[in-house]
């Protein structure tokens, strides 16, 4: 999608309040009627559909006939505008780059601060797929359900900045998280390529521990990254350090399938050294050893708490997981073992696939649902020698 600067120049204080009628309005409506924006911005009706009419021209809201009534939504594009309004607003952001990324639920650009130094943007497009399918199924929405895009990608944003934001402070290589609005995160661009472009390392074995050494970092705090990938993993240009982006799905380390999911984490750099580097070693973390009898994390802080204590709820997390969950129920094909059997590095290209697309992305599989399929998965890792 394409993000419009000039926009945020071109809107006038009545347009950005009928937006905030809209955006207001969606809380309780799936289509907003003309009558309730008119209402809520507090001018009058025939003003109001002016400028809604000049909202709409810009794709800021979109007109909805409803059988009973006509009225409005918020599109991304709107919503985009009044989260890149507030952050320039504080003075955080300036101005709108290039487009560096499009995952299947975030847009990733580069923005520049007043100063002119660059940063990223990340918008979280929560609901982009199969919405409908997933708010049939589920009803964890509640009345929610008509802003739940919105709700969703603005959830998402909100845990993936408190996350950033303790890992930061406790010194774990993530990006300096700058400020959030609504469904963004602005952060500290990093001068790195991700892991998934890299084709050849001084030494693959250095770089293997780091990352391992990393996870286990993570889990003495009470944490699992839960997608640590090649995609989410970025090296440094000047040094080939890694730093570790991308944390909506972060879990804590007391989760009840936090065993399943930091397996997977480890499994996943196994599996790419394998295929990538040719490099394969005995040594490999396991969840036990890191955590004390009872399962606790053992670390001098605990980070996960401090995270549940900054804010963010526990409700919000678990809304967060269900809906992760319901999504990747809802995709279909997505084969280990098709990318397994095909996976020679002559397929990769190395350097030009900036846009990587999903489709290349480690195939995500279901956690265990009951207590016997998780001690069974720990079966598959032999002792390290
Ligand atoms: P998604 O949730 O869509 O996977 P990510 O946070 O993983 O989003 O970002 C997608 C891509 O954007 C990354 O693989 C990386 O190439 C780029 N990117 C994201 N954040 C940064 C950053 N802070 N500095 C440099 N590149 C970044
Ligand atoms: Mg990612």
């Amino acid at each position: 999608m394409k993000l419009d600067a000039t926009d945020l120049r071109y809107v006038t204080p009545d347009e950005f309040r009928v937006l905030t009628a809209v955006e207001m309005g969606s809380k309780n409506h799936e289509v907003v009627p003309t009558v309730l924006i008119a209402q809520i911005s507090g001018l009058r009706n025939g003003g109001v559909n002016k400028l809604i009419g000049s909202l709409a021209k810009r794709n800021l809201v979109s007109k909805v006939q409803n059988s009973k009534y006509d009225g409005y939504r918020l599109t991304y594009g709107g919503y985009d505008y009044l989260a890149m309004r507030a952050l320039s607003k504080r003075d955080s952001m300036h101005s709108v780059g290039n487009q560096i990324g499009v995952g299947k639920e975030s847009d990733i650009y580069i923005v520049a601060d007043a100063d002119g130094s660059e940063l990223v943007l990340k918008l979280h497009r929560l609901g982009r797929i199969s919405f409908r399918a997933i708010k049939e199924k589920r009803d964890y929405l509640g009345k929610r359900k008509s802003a739940s895009w919105m709700y969703m990608s603005r959830l998402a944003a909100q845990k993936e900045w408190a996350f950033m934001k303790v890992l930061h402070e406790h010194g774990f290589p993530v990006p300096r998280p700058v400020d959030q609005a609504r469904h963004c995160i602005l952060m500290e661009l990093i001068d790195a390529y991700p892991l998934r472009q890299i084709s050849e390392v001084p030494s693959p074995g250095n770089l293997y521990s780091t990352l391992m050494d990393l996870i286990v970092r993570f889990a003495h705090a009470g944490l699992i990254h839960g997608d640590f990938n090649e995609f989410n993993i970025l090296i440094r240009r000047e040094t080939g350090e890694p730093v570790v982006i991308d944390f909506p799905q972060m879990v804590s380390t007391s989760h009840e399938n936090a065993e399943w999911y930091f397996n997977r984490d480890v499994e996943c750099i196994r599996t790419f050294f394998r295929r990538r580097f040719r490099y394969e070693s005995a040594l490999y973390p396991r969840f036990k050893s890191i955590m004390n009898e009872e399962g606790i994390a053992t670390g001098d802080f605990r980070l996960d708490v401090m995270v549940s204590a900054s804010g963010f709820k526990q409700k919000d997390m678990k809304t967060l997981e269900e809906y992760m969950e319901a999504v990747k129920e809802e995709e279909p094909g997505e084969s280990s073992h098709e990318s397994e059997e095909s996976g020679s590095e002559e397929s990769e290209s190395s350097d030009s696939d900036v846009d990587d697309t999903d489709e290349q992305k480690p195939p995500v599989e279901e956690p265990p649902s009951s207590e016997s399929e998780a001690e069974h998965d720990d079966d598959q890792f032999s002792e390290p020698s």
